[in-house]
Parts: C-alpha cells; sequence; structure tokens
C-alpha cells in the first residue's frame, strides 16, 4: 500500500475506506484464534478454512499465534494474497509477563509501586513484541470485592483509586510513549463492565448493581485507562441487569465512545457476540450480530458472527454502513499507528526474539517486581527474617518445590515448570542443610474449566515424615496455599479455606513445632483464619512468576525488607464475602460509627465484624510512625484544593518502605457515601530515624463522587481526613466544604 508523504492517520484511513468492499469491511472486524494447543493436535487442519477466509481479506486480526516465525507466516497470507494487502493485528493474552513472568497482577498490584507496575508491563510488551505480537489483552482493569471469583487473581483488586493508578501504569508500561517502537504494543482494558461483579462470585453470571456502585467503583478504571490512551477495550462475558455486555449500546456507544471520547476500539470477548444466543437476548446469530454492531462492538473475537452475517445485514438495509465504516476506521487506524502499514513484519524479529526473550535485564526486572509484591502478614516473636547460619530449618508442604504453580494462571507462551521454587531460593542460602518434605500432594487438573475432581482429600502417608523433620528443626516453613490453576479464568471457588489436607497439616506440624512461617502462594484472598491464631509468622506470597522462589527467600532471610499492602481485604470466613474496607454506613451506627464491634450496627452473629486483614495492610521488619497530620485550611470553596501534610518516621532498626494512605469520608450526601474511600497514597523509603513529611492534594477529582444520574458532582458539607499504614487509618483531621 503506498501513501502520499505527509497525509495523516485519517487520510488514510479514509482512501483505505475508500477502496474496500462490504466483505472486507467486515473482515477488518473479524478475529479468528491461530495456533492454539487447545485446538488440538490436528489444528492446522481444522483451520484450513480460517485461512481461506485469510486469503479473501476477510480477517483483520488473529490471537494466539506464537512466536516470530508463525506470525510472520500469517502476516505474510494477509500481505501479499488478499486483494488490498491490509496487515493483520496481532493479539495475544500478555497478562503478567510473556516469557519471563512476573507476579499475577493482584499480586503486582500489593507493590503499589506504580514504577514498577510499569516497568513489569514494558517488560511483557518487550518480550511480547519481539514474537510478532502487537497487541495484549490487558491491563484486566475489573474491581472486584468477591474473593471467590477466580479473576480476582487478574485485576488490581477491590479499590477503584488503586485500581486506575495501576490501570494507567500498566496501559503506558505495554504502549509506551510510542506506539510505533518496536517494543511495544497496543493495550486493552478489559472487561467492559462489571465482570468482578458477577453474583456470588461465580464465574460468567449475571450483574445486577445499581448506578452508584457501576459509575464509582466499575467504571473509573476504564475511564483512567481510556485517559491514559489505551488503544482497545474488551467487553465481557457477564451481562449487566439484563443486558449482556457484548450488545451493551449504552456503556459502549454512549458512554465509552461518546461521553469519554474513545477513539480506539472494542473487541468482543471470546465469542461473547454469539453468546448473546443463549443468554436469551438474540434469537439467532443474525440477531446477535445486529445488536453487537449496532452496540458498538467493533471486533468479534472467534464469535464467527460477524463474517457470517453483517454483509448481510448492511446489504437489508437493517444495518447501517456508516456503523461498518466506524468500526473500521477505528481498526484500521491503529493498524497505521502501530507501522504496520510500513512495515508488516517488524514485529517479527527472530534475532530479537532470541536475545530478548529471558535475558538478564527482564529476569532481573521480574525479580525486583516479585520481591516488591509479598506482603508480610503477621511476624510475632520475630521469626523473621530467618537467621542465615546455624538456624535448623525444615520446608515442609506441596509448593515447596514446585516449579509450575509460582507462574500462576495466564502464561500461555512460557514453559511450564520453570519457575525458580522456594527450595531452590533457600538453597541459594542455606545449600543442602535444608530438609525438604512434601507432606502432603495439591493436585488439582493442569488446566482451567476442570472440576477440583483429583484434588487430594485422602492420602495422609506424607505426615509422618513431614512431622518427624518439624521435630528435628528450629524453624518449620511451610509454603501453603494455592495450586496455579486454582485461580484464573473458570476457577471460581465456594471455600477460601487452604484447599485440599493443608489444614490439617498445617495443624498437625504445630504441635510438634510451633516455630512456622507460613509462606502462602495463592492468587485470591484467603480465610487463614485458623492461622492467623496459631502460626507465628505469616507471609502472602502469591504466586510470583519466574523469579518465585529467590524473591520469597531473599524476604524470608531479610536481604530484602517487605513492603507490600494488601490490595484486597482478606476475610475471616467464606460467609463474610463480600467484605471491602469502602462500604457503606447503615442507619443504626450509634453509638459510634467506627467502632465495627458494635452489635446494632450491621453484622453476622457467629463472626466477628471485622475482616482478617484489611485492605492497605502489611508489615514490614522495621516499624513507622505517622504523626503530625495536619490540613492546609479547615474550610474551603466547592473546587478548592486541600492540602494534607503527615510525618512519617522509621521507627525500627532497619531502612524500610511504608505506603502512607489518605482516605476521606464525606459525611453527609445526596446520595450515601462509602465510610472510607483512598484518595492518595505514596510510597516512602526511610533510613533508620528518619522522618520525611508526606503531601498530599485533595482537590476536585477526589472529592467528589457519580451521583445516580451517572453525572460527578462535589457537594458541600463537612469531611474527614485519615491518614495511616492500612485501611484502619486512625489520624484524623476535619475539614468542610461550602
Ligand atoms: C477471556 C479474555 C481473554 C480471551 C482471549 C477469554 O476467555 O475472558 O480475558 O483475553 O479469552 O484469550
Amino acid at each position: 500500500m503506498e501513501f502520499q508523504k505527509n497525509t495523516t492517520i485519517d487520510q488514510k484511513v479514509d482512501s483505505l475506506l475508500a477502496m474496500m468492499t462490504l466483505e472486507e469491511k467486515v473482515g477488518q472486524m473479524n478475529q479468528y484464534n491461530g495456533f492454539w494447543d487447545v485446538t488440538g493436535p490436528s489444528q492446522r487442519e481444522d483451520m484450513a478454512w480460517k485461512y481461506e477466509h485469510l486469503r479473501k481479506g476477510w480477517v483483520g486480526s488473529m490471537l494466539s499465534v506464537r512466536g516470530a516465525k508463525e506470525v510472520r507466516a500469517v502476516q505474510k497470507i494477509a500481505v501479499e494474497e488478499t486483494r488490498l494487502g491490509i496487515p493483520l493485528i496481532i493479539g495475544f493474552d500478555v497478562i503478567h509477563g510473556y516469557k519471563t513472568l512476573s507476579p499475577i497482577p493482584l499480586a503486582e498490584a500489593a507493590s503499589w509501586d506504580l514504577e514498577a507496575i510499569k516497568k513489569s508491563a514494558s517488560v511483557a510488551a518487550a518480550e511480547a513484541s519481539a514474537s510478532g505480537i502487537n497487541w495484549t489483552f490487558g491491563p484486566m482493569v475489573d474491581i472486584s470485592r468477591d474473593a471467590r471469583w477466580g479473576r480476582v487473581m487478574e485485576g488490581a483488586g477491590e479499590d477503584p483509586f488503586l485500581g486506575c493508578k495501576v490501570a494507567v501504569a500498566r496501559v503506558k508500561g505495554f504502549q509506551g510513549e510510542d506506539l510505533s517502537a518496536v517494543n511495544t504494543i497496543a493495550a486493552c482494558a478489559k472487561h467492559f463492565a462489571a465482570y468482578g461483579f458477577v453474583e456470588a462470585g461465580k464465574e460468567y453470571n449475571t450483574a445486577d448493581i445499581g448506578p452508584s456502585t457501576l459509575h464509582n467503583v466499575v467504571l473509573p478504571p476504564f475511564k483512567a485507562a481510556v485517559n491514559a490512551g489505551v488503544r482497545t477495550l474488551m467487553n465481557s462475558f457477564n451481562e449487566l441487569n439484563g443486558i449482556p455486555l457484548t450488545g451493551h449500546s449504552s456503556l459502549q456507544r454512549d458512554i465509552l465512545k461518546g461521553e469519554w471520547g474513545f477513539n480506539g476500539f472494542v473487541v468482543s470477548d471470546w465469542a461473547s457476540i454469539a453468546e448473546m444466543i443463549p443468554w436469551g437476548h438474540a434469537k439467532d446469530k443474525r440477531e446477535a450480530a445486529k445488536i453487537a454492531a449496532t452496540a458498538g462492538s467493533d471486533m468479534d473475537m472467534e464469535g464467527y458472527i460477524y463474517v457470517e452475517e453483517l454483509a448481510q445485514l448492511v446489504r437489508d438495509g437493517v444495518v447501517e454502513e456508516a456503523l461498518i465504516d466506524d468500526a473500521v476506521r477505528r481498526i484500521l487506524y491503529l493498524k497505521f499507528e502501530l507501522g504496520l502499514f510500513d512495515d508488516p513484519y517488524k514485529y517479527c524479529n527472530e534475532a530479537r526474539e532470541k536475545e530478548t526473550i529471558g535475558c538478564e535485564e527482564h529476569r532481573q526486572a521480574v525479580l525486583d517486581m516479585a520481591k516488591k509484591s509479598i506482603v508480610l502478614l503477621k511476624n510475632e516473636g520475630h521469626l523473621l527474617p530467618l537467621k542465615k547460619d546455624g538456624q535448623k530449618i525444615a520446608l515442609i508442604g506441596p509448593l515447596v518445590a514446585d516449579k509450575n504453580s509460582p507462574l500462576g494462571s495466564w502464561r500461555i507462551a512460557s514453559e511450564d515448570h520453570t519457575a525458580v521454587s522456594i527450595l531452590e531460593g533457600m538453597q541459594e542460602y542455606a545449600g543442602n542443610s535444608l530438609i525438604y518434605k512434601k507432606g502432603v500432594d495439591l493436585t488439582v487438573g493442569e488446566t482451567a474449566f476442570t472440576q477440583e475432581t483429583t484434588i487430594n482429600k485422602t492420602d495422609r502417608s506424607g505426615f509422618d515424615e513431614a512431622i518427624e523433620a518439624a521435630r528435628q528443626v528450629d524453624v518449620v516453613v511451610m509454603v501453603l496455599g494455592e495450586h496455579g490453576f486454582q485461580t484464573g479464568e473458570g476457577r471460581s471457588r465456594t471455600d477460601l479455606q487452604l484447599p485440599g489436607l493443608q489444614q490439617v497439616l498445617l495443624e498437625a506440624v504445630s504441635k510438634v513445632n510451633p516455630n512456622i512461617v507460613l509462606v502462602l502462594n495463592n492468587g485470591r484472598p484467603l480465610a487463614i483464619t485458623w492461622a492467623d491464631k496459631h502460626i507465628p509468622a505469616i507471609v502472602e506470597a502469591w504466586q510470583l512468576g519466574t523469579e518465585s522462589g529467590r524473591a520469597i527467600a531473599q524476604v524470608l532471610y531479610g536481604d530484602y525488607n517487605p513492603s507490600g499492602k494488601l490490595p484486597m481485604t482478606f476475610p475471616r470466613n467464606v460467609g463474610q464475602v463480600p467484605i471491602y474496607y469502602n462500604r457503606k454506613n447503615t442507619g443504626r451506627p450509634f453509638p459510634n460509627i467506627d467502632d465495627p464491634q458494635n452489635v446494632f450496627w450491621t453484622h453476622y452473629s457467629d463472626v466477628d465484624n471485622t475482616p482478617l486483614y484489611p485492605f492497605g495492610y502489611g508489615l514490614s521488619y522495621t516499624q513507622f510512625s505517622h504523626k503530625n497530620l495536619r490540613l492546609d485550611k479547615d474550610t474551603a470553596e466547592v473546587g478548592d484544593s486541600i492540602e494534607v501534610s503527615v510525618d512519617v518516621t522509621n521507627t525500627g532498626d532497619r531502612e524500610g518502605k511504608e505506603v502512607v494512605q489518605l482516605y476521606i469520608r464525606d459525611l453527609v450526601g445526596s446520595v450515601t457515601r462509602p465510610i472510607k474511600e483512598l484518595k492518595g497514597f505514596e510510597l516512602v523509603e526511610l533510613k533508620v530515624g528518619e522522618t520525611k513529611t508526606i503531601r498530599f492534594t485533595l482537590d476536585h477529582s477526589t472529592l467528589g463522587f457519580y451521583n445516580n444520574d451517572g453525572r460527578y458532582i462535589v457537594e458541600p458539607g463537612d469531611f474527614k481526613v485519615f491518614v495511616g499504614g492500612d485501611s484502619n487509618a486512625s489520624l484524623t483531621a476535619d475539614f468542610s466544604l461550602h
């Protein structure tokens, strides 16, 4: 394709569009799955017809094509064998790294370190782009308050403020400064919207939420991603208040493309256009195509609906061709932005692929991210850090030597069993002096979408030798949690305790040796209430990716002082879910709104009214004090800013980092307000005895909320400010807006 010099992308898109037949236009809106193992050994034969479509120019994008060589092959067909030679855009689920894996996204969010998160996404982009990929289906920005939902591992947790910041960091990390650069890729904020609110945390379920939650909790991270320049969005499998999202015109057309001015494109989720038929929203494929195209779903992922139905719908006058043109313009625009028309093979560079993937710089970056993601939940009696010599240690648990689970879910390009295990990481310190006993098996199906029928509920044959090992040592490090495929898509669970026989093993070991450091590897908040009461040290180490074991060992041995804070509330039991810090007050707060034990308040009678660990919580090997909270004024006009400052001191005996958190409460609202809302945070590094003054600004963008018409307003009235090291922040100050 030749274009005159100095023409703008819009002009190029227009001139190309003018040359396209209706079928070719619809073709741009069609995306097919490439070579993915799930299609089975006969995949290439099965896909022969797809290649026919590709040759006809009926395919605009492919997903999950692996490796520079394979991408080059499909791109060559698009460029050399189709009438107009329009290059494909190649999508892939680069969720937490491509081959060198970072921690799962929920773990990364626990770092509250936006620079590190951005860097992690840029490493993922550098590796994926060397393999021919130019578009990732990430970041997932779904807020969720329900740990039962398996996909909480893919997001940034429960809070919209943190969620917005993390979304922006990830979009910027993937897309970089210049989308046409060879090491950046287009991002995709997903799943638009309310997927994290599926009823009872049950995968693919209905979501039934009101306007306040939609506008104040669900939509903000998408809007933040759009403002940060995200080039695409993906809609979601669920329905929202009766409308499947793929056919949700008011969200996609009115809010996203209208109000927010989003000029990128929307891809459906996998076959989600077709799913509107079983949802009972479209009677057949033709109607599903009409609804989705009209609602602003620009690309059909592996649904075969647009390619079969859309051209005829236009010919029949049911769908306006202008809608098709709008979708195609958006898709072509991104292809130009990525530079695919200048060089369609620019991302397929086998030499770069070889030298980039798994390089030392990337391993260091994911190691750094992994350390920053670890959250110290308990450290009584200072069992941690472990001593580097002279201490006899036994490692016990099914995840000690596991090299697969730490990779977490969503790592389709990386080789299995390639994580540094905790055993390997600890051996770098203690060599062969460590005793290791597995104790019990934690086997579940190795893929998503399977029931946990194989989980071990009876075999205790490894217990005795584990207990014997525990007897002989000073400290037991137990590594328990979830198998890598117990979270992720299709992995909702009703039980949040340690799966299988792990809890039984933990109790048995603690009877013979109470000096236990419990290291958790998991992809969601767990209800570890017994452990919190009986185990002196607990480390939340999530699923930390390729360098997992090394990062954990550095924290356990004290070479890295943990600073992570929980991005999601940990419940005492599953019945408390959904449990989240920014809840509403009730009509019965007396005598004290801030006393969660008040039995007249909303509560259950069989469990303490607090969470096990609150949002924003995490310890360090040192201690911090927060003092002298002050505001620059105690009254202000609506529209003014308020400066907040606080002095934070490292009062312990080693250098460390603290996430200073600022929350507000708007005491009276025309729509009731949450009892606390995060509105600022800063990660501060402090030497022993050092004090720093941390300053925050509260302004129009943080003092308001969306009313039930979806309109952002700031109301006059009284506000409370809270500052501290977690969402229980107890330092307070007051101000009013007039
Ligand atoms: C998931 C998406 C993912 C897509 C492509 C779907 O099942 O919901 O998040 O991007 O598959 O693999």
